[in-house]
C-alpha cells in the first residue's frame, strides 16, 4: 500500500483539476494530483472563449483560431438572401478557440515548475480528518493531504448538492468537413443562427434549435446543430436530421467529411454544491460552468488565482483543520454575489427552456441589442450584480410583448429560483 502527504490533493486532471492545482501551486502548498487519466491525455472536447476574456490573462498565445467577424442570425430566414429575414446581428468581438494541447500544456507546466506530483488512480473512498484527510483509491492506495478537491467532473466522486434536480441538458451534433459551398462566410464565426424557414408548421411547435458554425480554414467549416439546454434533452437523431434539413434547404453539400461529433451533451442548469461539505470541489462538480452559456474555461482562469490565495492564507494557520480550511475554500468559489447571480442565470434558463421559437428569437435579439459591455458581461459572468440586475430590467423594458409575457409568468421552480436570489442557499 502506497500513501503520500500533502497540503492539497485535486482529483481530476481536467481543466478544473488543472487550474486549482496550478494556482494553489503557485501559492507554494504541496499539490498532489490524482486523476483515472493521465494528465497528458488529450481532451474530449474543444473550448470557445471571447478573445477579451483571454487578452485580459495575457494568454492569447493559447488559442489555435480567432475570428473577427462574429454574428448571428435571428430574423425568421427567408430564400432571398437579401432579406432583412436573413440579416445577420454583428456581435463586434473575436472570438477564439483554444489550442487544448496549448492550454492543458500551460497548466502541467505551471505545476511542472511548482514539483506538483502525479499520481494515477480511480478514488473511491475519502475520509476527512481533524488534521489531516484521506482519499483511497479503487487499487488500494491512500493519498493523505490536508484539504481534498474533488474536480472530478460533472459527476463528482464525493462532492454532494444541495437538492436533487432534474438537469437541462444542452445538447449538438457536429461535422467538420468541405462543403460544395461555404456554409458561412469566409472568415466568420456564427454564436447562433436561429433562422428556422427550412422547418415545417409541425417542426416548428418542437423545441428549436440553432447552428453554432465557423470557418476553421484551408476550406473546411465546423457546424454544429445546437439546442439549449433542456428537460428532457434533444435526441442526436433530431439534432442530425435538423441539421440536413437546414444545409438542403441552402443547397450544402458536404463533400468530405473530416470529423462527426456524436451525441455531445453539456448540463447546464447544475444544482449549487453543498457548501458545508469538508472537502472542496472545482470546475464542473462545483457548478461552475455558466447555466446559460455553458461556458468555463474563462470563469476557471479567472478564478482559480483567487480561490488559491484564500486558501493558502488560511491553511497558513497550521492548525486550520480540513473543515475550516473548506469553509474559507467555499467563501472564495462560491461568495454571495455570485450565487445570487447563479440563481438570476438559473432563472434566466428555466424562462428559455419554455420559450417557443418566434418568442426565443425575438428574446436573443433583443438580449444582443443590450450595450456590447451588458451582452458580453452576462455571458461571461464579469458583470456586478448591480450591472445583471440592470441589464435583466434594460432587457425586459425594450423586449416586445411575446418576449414580455413569456418572462413574466411563473411556472415550475422559477418562484424558488427568485427567492434564491434574495436568500442565496449555504
Ligand atoms: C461538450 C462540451 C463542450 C464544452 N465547451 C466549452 C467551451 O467551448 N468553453 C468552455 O469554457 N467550456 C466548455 N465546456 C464546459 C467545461 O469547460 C468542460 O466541461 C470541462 O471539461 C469541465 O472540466 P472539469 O475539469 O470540471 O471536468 P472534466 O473535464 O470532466 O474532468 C474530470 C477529471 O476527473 C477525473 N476523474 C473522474 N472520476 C475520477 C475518480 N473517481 N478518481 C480520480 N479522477 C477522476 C477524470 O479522469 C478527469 O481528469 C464544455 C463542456 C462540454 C461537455
Amino acid at each position: 500500500m502506497n500513501s503520500a502527504s500533502a497540503d492539497a490533493l485535486v482529483l481530476g486532471s481536467g481543466p478544473g483539476g488543472l487550474a486549482i492545482a496550478s494556482a494553489l501551486s503557485k501559492e507554494g502548498l504541496k499539490v498532489e494530483v490524482l486523476s483515472k487519466d493521465d494528465h497528458n491525455d488529450p481532451w474530449p472536447y474543444t473550448y470557445g472563449i471571447w478573445g477579451k476574456e483571454v487578452e485580459e490573462l495575457g494568454l492569447e498565445d493559447l488559442l489555435e483560431h480567432r475570428w473577427q467577424n462574429t454574428v448571428s442570425f435571428f430574423g425568421r430566414g427567408s430564400s432571398d438572401p437579401e432579406s432583412a429575414d436573413n440579416s445577420p446581428t454583428h456581435h463586434n468581438r473575436d472570438y477564439g478557440l483554444f489550442d487544448k494541447k496549448r492550454l492543458q500544456k500551460h497548466w502541467i507546466k505551471q505545476c511542472d515548475e511548482a514539483f506538483v506530483r502525479w499520481h494515477r488512480g480511480i478514488a473511491e473512498e475519502i475520509d476527512i480528518g481533524n488534521s489531516i484527510s484521506k482519499v483511497i483509491t479503487k487499487e488500494g492506495k491512500i493519498f493523505k493531504a490536508r484539504l481534498i478537491i474533488d474536480a472530478s467532473g460533472y459527476n463528482p466522486v464525493f462532492l454532494k448538492h444541495i437538492e436533487k434536480t432534474k438537469i437541462a441538458v444542452q445538447t449538438c451534433y457536429g461535422v467538420v468537413g468541405k462543403f460544395n459551398k461555404p456554409p458561412v462566410d469566409e472568415g466568420q464565426f456564427v454564436l447562433m443562427d436561429y433562422r428556422s424557414d427550412h422547418l415545417t408548421e409541425e417542426e416548428l411547435k418542437e423545441p428549436p434549435t440553432f447552428l453554432y458554425a465557423m470557418d476553421m480554414g484551408g476550406g473546411s467549416f465546423f457546424l454544429e446543430e445546437t439546442s439549449l439546454g433542456l428537460e428532457p434533452p434533444l435526441t442526436i437523431d433530431i439534432l442530425q436530421l435538423r441539421l440536413k434539413r437546414r444545409l438542403d434547404h441552402r443547397g450544402i453539400k458536404i463533400i468530405d467529411l473530416q470529423h462527426e461529433e456524436l451525441g455531445i451533451f453539456l448540463p447546464m442548469n447544475l444544482p449549487m454544491p453543498d457548501l458545508k461539505q469538508p472537502f472542496l470541489g472545482f470546475g464542473g462538480s462545483a457548478s461552475m460552468v455558466h447555466p446559460a452559456s455553458g461556458y468555463m474555461v474563462g470563469g476557471l482562469l479567472r478564478r482559480a488565482p483567487i480561490v488559491a490565495k484564500r486558501i493558502a492564507e488560511v491553511m497558513s494557520n497550521t492548525n486550520a483543520t480540513p473543515a475550516e480550511i473548506s469553509a474559507e475554500g467555499w467563501a472564495a468559489i462560491w461568495p454571495k454575489e455570485l450565487r445570487r447571480k447563479q440563481a438570476i442565470y438559473q432563472f434566466g434558463i428555466e424562462k428559455l427552456m419554455r420559450f417557443k421559437e418566434p418568442q426565443l428569437r425575438s428574446f436573443f435579439h433583443g438580449f444582443f441589442n443590450l450595450t456590447n459591455h451588458q451582452w458580453y458581461g452576462f455571458l461571461t459572468n464579469t458583470l456586478s450584480l448591480r450591472e445583471l440586475i440592470k441589464a435583466m430590467i434594460d432587457m425586459f423594458i425594450s423586449a416586445p410583448w411575446n418576449v414580455k409575457w413569456g418572462l413574466m409568468g411563473m411556472q415550475g421552480k422559477e418562484m424558488k429560483l427568485l427567492l434564491r436570489f434574495l436568500k442565496p442557499k449555504i
